[in-house]
């Protein structure tokens, strides 16, 4: 593949509501390159998640252009862009969004569902990545038996169990205590060493210090990228 990873040009959303139109993100234009640590800042309501929603193919835009891995992402079905989130994508988000009821090791392995692996694979595949995560001893617990910090390592392993081009986290300390945000930052770091492309929202500095670029946001435009 030639050029960045990601490439948006005049990216816009706006929401239809019925007393008026939300122009939550007003022609953006960005690259992003592969192996790139960015972090997202801005006030909320700047259109942060929108911008991930758009990257990660969970929403589509209303204006412009985007290119992810090559890949066109407009005018798809929800079919299609399924298959490419679950091909190119690991999200992360800030409330962990882990089934209640279902083990560490089964919430990291539910996406491999679509790939036609056997439960042998699937089962290695996550036991792989919550080991990847510090939490090889805590496949049998439910959600409710661990730590906020260790809720989102489980989902940071769901997030890798594809193998993902990029992942994309939505806030993912902003529910965490300063020293687990740290470890939970340590976990993004060396990702990012091992080639993962990550993009990570955030309204703390010294989470967005952990990046390597910052783009901030303000009313739905980038104000700085530095
Ligand atoms: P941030 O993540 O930076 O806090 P958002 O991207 O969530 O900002 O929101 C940007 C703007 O779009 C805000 O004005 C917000 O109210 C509006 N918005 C976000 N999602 C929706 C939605 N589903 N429907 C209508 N308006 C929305
Ligand atoms: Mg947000």
């Amino acid at each position: 593949m030639t050029g960045p990873l990601i490439q948006a040009r005049g990216l816009g959303r706006v929401y239809r509501l019925g007393g008026g139109d939300v122009h939550a993100l007003r022609s953006i234009d960005v690259d992003i390159d592969a192996g790139d640590y960015v972090a997202v800042m801005g006030a909320s309501g700047s259109g942060k998640s929108t911008f991930m929603n758009l990257l990660g193919a969970l929403d589509s835009p209303t204006s412009g252009e985007l290119v992810v891995a090559g890949e066109l992402l407009a005018d798809r079905d929800p079919d299609d862009l399924a298959a490419f989130r679950n091909r190119i994508i690991g999200f992360v988000f800030q409330q962990f969004n882990l089934l209640p009821r279902t083990t560490a090791l089964d919430n990291v392995a539910l996406p491999l569902l679509y790939r036609g692996w056997s439960v042998k694979q699937r089962r290695e595949r996550a036991l792989a990545c919550l080991e990847q995560v510090g939490l090889a001893d805590r496949t049998d617990h439910h959600p409710g038996q661990l730590s906020g910090g260790q809720q989102q390592r489980v989902a940071i392993a769901r997030a890798l169990a594809g193998k993902p081009t990029i992942l994309l986290a939505d806030e993912p300390t902003g529910a965490l205590d300063t020293q687990t945000s740290a470890d939970v930052m340590d976990i993004f770091d060396s990702l990012n060493a091992q080639g993962i492309t990550i993009i990570l929202v955030t309204h703390e500095d010294d989470v967005g210090a952990h990046a390597r670029r910052r783009i901030l946001f303000r009313d739905g435009q980038i104000v700085e990228d530095v």
